[in-house]
């Protein structure tokens, strides 16, 4: 009998899958996802598009009106091509594999998005973390020093990155790209939030790739993102596209939803005005240190974080628990700044879930003493 052990990969058999709790009825500020829905006039204007949208043929293989709606909207230099992914986590998929010759490297600090080494396995590809320090700054001179010894072929750089929320130095990013022997993604994935972006910079390195996405400005289930960088590069990634990767209602909703591009904009700023008072709050709760973010999440260290997080999810609220995910990731919770009232909800389940950990401590404490107090020993 044909068994998969027969025909998987002893490598793709080995991979522990990657997990997404369930979140039904919870307050949900675990993936990054903007909180507030669209206005009614907007939601009547897709539901018209997407009524007569022809689902019945396959979508525009260049998907052409969403790319020129695309780059308007984000200010896309002229001279410098497009790649779309279904999400970014696809195009992060495309470079990797087209990038996957006999002994290659794929390179980033770390910790870092989780999808950058998945998908290095997923092409048998050597992926090389750098261990950030202790604060999640990049150290170039480490960095460097790394690449000479690897020569990666792409590097990734998420910028902000995640789930640190930091931004590594413009200087630092810049001297990766000259040093680099091959490709550098930067990952704009929270350009929204973060208001800083290597586009400008195209024109200089010819070894640079700028890659966004549209789901942590509040577009994550339409699965969009877009990647620019010279045509040299992009004709040879456009090769293993899968050619009708964006759909139908992809690329008709969105680019519309692009043309008000203002609502999102203006979503975007809501947030980081939440960011700033939830950051605020959590560094007055005791025995939280939250990390500085330019991202639309904060990353914060507890006393024990899956006790922690457990508390959390009994009173209805779901952030997502790092602890075991990387050595410098201990006692950490990555926390998705939600709407005001969101937010002030998960403040009160997270001094609640505080206090109940450290109730139990004293009663443990007290439980697992059996000595009689040291004045009675002769
Ligand atoms: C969320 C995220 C992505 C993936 O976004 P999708 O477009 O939804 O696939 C890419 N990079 C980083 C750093 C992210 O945090």
């Amino acid at each position: 009998m044909t068994t998969p052990e027969k025909v998987i990969r002893e490598d793709v058999r080995s991979i522990a899958a990657y997990h997404v709790p369930g979140a039904e009825g919870m307050v949900k500020l675990d993936a990054m996802e903007n909180p507030y829905g669209l206005p009614d006039e907007l939601r009547r204007e897709i539901a018209a598009l997407a009524a007569c949208a022809p689902i019945n043929r396959y979508p525009d293989p260049g998907a052409l009106a969403l790319k020129a709606r695309l780059r308007s909207a984000m200010q896309i230099p002229e001279g410098f091509d497009i790649l779309l992914g279904n999400g970014s986590d696809e195009i992060i998929q495309i470079v990797v594999l087209a990038s996957a010759r006999a002994g290659a490297v794929i390179m980033a600090p770390e910790p870092t998005f989780v999808v950058y080494r998945m998908a290095a396995g997923a092409a048998n590809v050597r992926f090389v973390g750098v261990p950030l320090e202790a604060d999640f700054a990049l150290d170039p001179e480490r960095f460097l020093a790394a690449m000479t010894e690897h020569k990666p072929s792409v590097v990734f750089l998420a910028y902000p990155n995640n789930p640190s929320g930091n931004l590594f130095p413009e200087e630092a990013v810049v001297r990766i790209l000259a040093a680099a022997p091959g490709l550098v993604v930067i990952d704009e994935a929270y350009h929204a939030f973060a208001g800083r972006t290597f586009m400008g910079l195209l024109e200089r390195w010819p070894n640079l790739l700028v890659m966004r996405t549209v789901s942590k400005l509040g577009l994550a289930g339409l699965r969009l993102g877009y990647a620019v960088a010279r045509p040299g590069w992009m004709r040879e990634f456009e090769k293993l596209r899968l050619p009708y990767n964006i759909g139908v209602l992809t690329q008709r909703l969105g680019e519309r939803l692009l043309a008000h591009h203002g609502v999102l904009e203006a979503q975007a700023a809501a947030i980081r005005t939440e960011r700033a008072h939830l950051a605020s709050r959590l560094a007055r709760v005791a025995g939280v240190t939250p990390f500085p973010s330019d991202a639309n999440f904060i990353l914060l260290r507890v006393p024990d974080a899956r006790r922690v997080f457990e508390g959390l999810k009994r009173r209805n609220v779901l952030v997502k628990n790092l602890h075991g995910s990387h050595a410098l990731l201990e006692n950490c919770l990555r926390v998705t700044v939600g709407t005001a009232q969101e937010n002030l909800q998960f403040i009160a389940a997270l001094e609640a879930a505080l206090a109940e950990n450290r109730a139990n401590r004293v009663v443990l404490g007290a439980d697992r003493c059996h000595l009689p107090p040291c004045a009675n020993h002769k």
